[in-house]
């Protein structure tokens, strides 16, 4: 029996905050099993065949293992005894830019924080929505 334990520090292959970000943003922000687009705070990203965002064997994850859901979704899915069988589906069923995009975000080592081209206010706005800093931009005078 072993001492449970956080997500590894060093070795694992976890998804950073950026790198969620990111791949909900490659996925535009929208659930892919309703298809609907929410705003991010809305949105989780599940590994299939495991219940969290980390890999403890160090092993690659690839864009097959993740996928993007609403709360909604997730929490009708995620009692089924199919449920592994229907996220696979989904993700069998993403287009292939999406794809693509996807197995790009998963590729690089690190992120930096800064993407090189695609910065913009947007993403700032974003942020602060993920942040629940919303209230910076509405009442920050
Ligand atoms: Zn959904």
């Amino acid at each position: 029996m072993e001492p449970s334990s956080h997500a590894p520090k060093g070795g694992g292959r976890v998804l950073s905050a950026i790198q969620q970000k990111q791949i909900m943003r490659a996925c535009d922000n929208r659930c892919e099993c309703c298809r609907q687009q929410y705003p991010r705070y809305i949105l989780e990203i599940h590994t299939i065949g495991g219940g969290i965002i980390a890999n403890p064997q160090g092993s690659e994850i690839n864009e097959r293992h993740v996928v993007v859901m609403c709360a909604q979704c997730w929490y009708a899915t995620k009692n089924l005894p199919e449920s592994n069988a229907m996220l696979r589906s989904i993700v069998r069923e993403r287009p292939p830019e999406i794809r693509a995009r996807i197995q790009r975000i998963l590729a690089k080592k690190s992120a930096p924080y800064m993407p090189e081209t695609e910065f913009d206010l947007a993403e700032l706005f974003a942020d602060a929505y993920d942040n629940n800093g919303m209230d910076l931009f509405l009442n920050g005078m």
